[in-house]
């Protein structure tokens, strides 16, 4: 199965969310045990040295702190289990059991502070560890009272003794299943919740791209455009755009078939995707027609982008493949003039590629 954490920076702020809730609650309860351990001592129930005692909350707050400091920064996040539950529980459930077997009277007030923990520890950890710390906890009791009844230093009923740890282990028996079920539960949903996140990534991937070739289509090039104008508007942020159109392209369907002529554009677009920049846009618009917008981008500097493209793809050689020598390409660049619309901008790059077509073909224009 596999763990269910997720690498650093994956938590949603919602796991996030969790994760502190969770750290403040294992600090809450390690606060009622200090508070549970000082009154009982108070009130002499407790025979504890007040030294040792002090001591025990000196180790256990120079512990808390930190934990709950690293939890709230979020320096765990990337750790298979970033609650700790496992430690924190174990030491916590220690203190309880070194706390109860020194108590006289109340001892069950320390005991009670244990199903808080496991409560809170059954949201994190695997029923099998839930199980596992559970036995440990309920065997280290029963010991524990055990050891107090041989050493007759107390007044301590078998039977009363006996009791008490049956009614613990079936409490914490009830707490680890349904803190197994509570946490089978949870991991189903998160299964469910990132399968989900997964699908509406993929359907959203699907929306944009271009079925034959892999680039984006029409309709996202269209809101990348628009978004492009927004920043240069805003920023002032040089952008261009570029119509491609392949030369001839008629013909060499015709003569080489259809299919040919598909694998033609496909090899086109891993071409230009492998010369492009980050963040250089590339979609197919349909056909053998192709718009790509440069961000940060003047007309100079997306004409010598286009211009290294169509040269590099005029000295693509297709004849091993059974196909033309060489298959062109001509284009239209055009810068984004501040203010113009975007039909206005298309319409100058169009024209510039209307000029590469009546000037001979494989070559780009600006319009
Ligand atoms: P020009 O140099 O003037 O651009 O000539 P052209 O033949 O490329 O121009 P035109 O736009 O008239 O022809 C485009 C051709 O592209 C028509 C069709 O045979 C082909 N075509 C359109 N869509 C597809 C497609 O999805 N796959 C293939 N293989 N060919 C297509
Ligand atoms: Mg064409
Ligand atoms: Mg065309």
């Amino acid at each position: 199965m596999k763990p269910d954490w997720q690498p650093l920076g994956r938590l949603t702020v919602n796991e996030r969310r969790l994760l502190r809730v969770h750290g403040r609650s294992v600090v809450a309860v390690a606060l009622f045990y200090s508070a549970v351990a000082t009154v009982l001592w108070k009130l002499g129930h407790n025979r504890v040295d007040g030294e040792v005692l002090a001591w025990a909350l000196v180790l256990l707050w120079s512990l808390m702190v930190p934990y709950l400091a690293m939890i709230e920064r979020g320096l765990t996040r990337a750790w298979q289990e970033p609650t700790l539950s496992f430690p924190a529980g174990i030491m916590l459930a220690a203190m309880l059991l070194l706390t109860a077997v020194h108590t006289t009277d109340g001892r069950l007030a320390v005991m009670l502070l244990y199903f808080p923990l496991l409560l809170l520890l059954s949201f994190r950890l695997e029923p099998r560890a839930l199980g596992l710390l559970s036995a440990v906890v309920s065997a280290a009791y029963g010991l524990a009272l055990l050891g107090l009844y041989q050493h007759r230093d107390e007044q301590l009923e078998l039977a009363s003794a006996l009791l008490q740890w049956l009614a613990f282990v079936a409490v914490s028996a009830c707490f680890t299943i349904t803190g197994g079920g509570v946490n089978a539960l949870r991991r189903t949903l998160g299964r469910h919740n990132r399968e989900l996140a997964r699908m509406v990534r993929q359907s959203r991937e699907l929306a944009i791209r271009d079925d034959l070739t892999g680039l984006f289509n029409r309709r996202h090039i269209v809101e990348v455009l628009d978004y492009q104008k927004s920043l240069a508007d805003r920023h002032h942020y040089p952008f261009a755009v570029c119509y491609l159109d392949m030369d001839h392209f008629k013909a060499i369907n015709d003569h080489y078939g259809h299919q040919w002529g598909d694998q033609v554009l496909r090899a086109f677009a891993e071409h230009a995707a492998a010369l492009l920049r980050e963040g250089d846009y590339l979609a197919r618009l349909g056909g053998e027609e192709f718009l790509m917008v440069l961000p940060q981008s003047n007309e100079a500097g997306a004409l010598r982008v286009v211009e290294r493209l169509r040269q590099q793809w005029a000295n693509a050689a297709f004849d091993h493949m059974g196909g033309p020598a060489t298959v062109t390409l001509s284009a239209g660049v055009a810068g984004y003039q501040p203010g113009e619309t975007v039909e206005a901008l298309l319409a100058r790059a169009d024209h510039g590629l209307y000029l590469a077509k009546s000037h001979g073909r494989n070559q780009v224009r600006t319009g």
